[in-house]
């Protein structure tokens, strides 16, 4: 449903499909990629869910099994450069758990720096960006770091190890902002928040794959001569799992965790649907998630949504490019 009201959304949306390479000794559990080109994907929807059958789905672009993280990336970065100019941008990846969200985000739990994710490479973009208008604007970026479960919002920086943070979060008022100078920064920062995440994470067994975790990056510049300030800010998140909980295999908790990620990934379609519907009323104030990146949805903001998907086995025009890369990867 998200995918068809995203798709209404034509123009400072894009959708991009990335599909995770087949791990040794891992069943696809999900829908099976049948088949890939540049732009569409066809899955094979398991019979579990209804009649078997194939859906084909197109997309901005679709990045194959092989796709590195820079490449990735590489698509990615005009919106960065938007932030600087004065945007509101979203990025959040959205699939099934272990279909690569995290990876495409954040990267693997050993990172490399080949490995780094959007995240990263991001920041370090904006950093790179800035200084090379220094002599024009001067820049100041700060970032916060959320997690959303079960409509509750977790600030992942209130802790004692960060300076330069002040209690002015974005659209979160009492979440903690930290001001941040180089990548290396940056990288702490996001150490110290996945650390506080997996805190819980050990209690609450892979309660990660059930929350919403958002980096929001706060921009604002200032023209040295005029003076004049803009502000951007870009949010990256990391959706909570969108697959389907059978309401009928549980319960207690994991049916009220079920309950809140269904209803807040529908509020963000319901909002997606009303911006393509140009309806006045946005319902923004639906979902935890929403209010959120409600400055970031809609109007002049800029959206990317990256769907991924688990590669089980694929069957390949063999004319297209990825027929190649993808025999080697089967
Ligand atoms: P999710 O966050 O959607 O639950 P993860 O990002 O944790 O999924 O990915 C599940 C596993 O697959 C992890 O071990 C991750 O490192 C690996 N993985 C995901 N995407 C890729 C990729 N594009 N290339 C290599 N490994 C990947
Ligand atoms: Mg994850």
């Amino acid at each position: 449903r998200l995918y068809n009201q995203v798709q209404d959304l034509k123009g400072n949306i894009r959708v991009y499909c990335r599909v995770r390479p087949f791990l040794t000794g891992q069943a696809s559990r999900f829908s099976t990629v049948d088949h890939i080109d540049e732009g569409n994907i066809t899955i094979i929807t398991p019979s579990k869910y209804g009649k078997e059958g194939r859906k084909s789905f197109s997309f901005n672009k679709v990045f194959g099994p092989l796709a590195t993280q820079e490449e990735v990336f590489a698509d990615t970065q005009p919106l960065i450069r938007s932030v600087l100019d004065g945007y509101n941008v979203c990025i959040f990846a959205y699939g099934q758990t272990g279909s690569g969200k995290t990876y495409t985000m954040t990267g693997p739990s050993e990172l490399t720096e080949e490995s780094l994710g959007v995240n990263y490479r991001a920041l370090s973009d904006l950093f790179l960006l800035s200084d090379q208008r220094k002599e024009v604007i001067h820049y100041d970026i700060s970032v916060q770091m959320l997690e959303i479960y079960n409509e509750q919002v977790r600030d992942l920086l209130a802790t004692d190890e960060i300076r330069n943070s002040s209690q002015n979060g974005i659209n979160v008022p009492e979440a903690s902002l930290v001001t941040v100078s180089s990548p290396s920064d940056v990288l702490n920062l996001m150490n110290i928040g996945l650390r506080n995440r997996a805190v819980s994470a050990t209690a609450m067994n892979d309660r990660s794959s059930r929350s919403h975790s958002c980096l929001t990056v706060h921009v604002q510049g200032r023209e040295l001569t005029s003076g004049t300030v803009i502000r951007g800010s870009m949010h990256l998140v990391d959706l909570a799992g969108s697959e389907r909980v059978d309401k009928s295999e549980v319960t207690g908790d994991r049916l009220k965790e079920a309950q809140h990620i269904n209803r807040s990934l529908s509020a963000l379609g319901d909002v997606i649907a009303s911006l393509a519907q140009k309806n006045s009323h946005v319902p923004y104030r639906n979902s935890k998630l929403t209010q959120l990146l409600q400055d970031s949805l809609g109007g002049q903001a800029k959206t990317l949504m990256v769907a991924t998907v688990e590669l089980g086995a694929a069957r390949v025009n063999k004319d297209s490019s990825e027929a190649k890369e993808l025999k080697e990867q089967i």
